[in-house]
């Protein structure tokens, strides 16, 4: 008898500290949108730079106008370069 009580001890001690880790990642964190300056390359939180530019349907974010103006002087330089240097990265988040 000693034996199953200390079994069913240890299992219950198990689970609690199981349950307790589930319960921290299931908790819900805000994901923030980021957007990329296709031009050089930074990222922020998606509303917080008012430079924008639409493009092919797309509205790309920019940290200053400066990089507004050279996308929007060789758009399709700056996406590619962006592709190329950020593999996988979408500049702009999908709503
Ligand atoms: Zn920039």
């Amino acid at each position: 008898m000693s034996v199953v009580q200390r079994n069913a001890g240890h299992t219950k001690d198990v689970e609690g500290q199981w349950s307790t880790g589930i319960g921290l990642f299931n908790q819900r964190r805000p994901i923030m949108q980021l957007v990329y300056d296709v031009v050089c390359g930074m990222s922020a939180e998606d509303g917080l730079w008012t430079s924008k530019s639409d493009y092919k349907g797309k509205t790309y974010s920019f940290c200053c106008d400066g990089c507004k103006s050279a996308f929007e002087k060789a758009p399709e330089y700056h996406l590619s370069n962006f592709a190329e240097e950020h593999p996988g990265i979408n500049p702009v988040p999908e709503k």
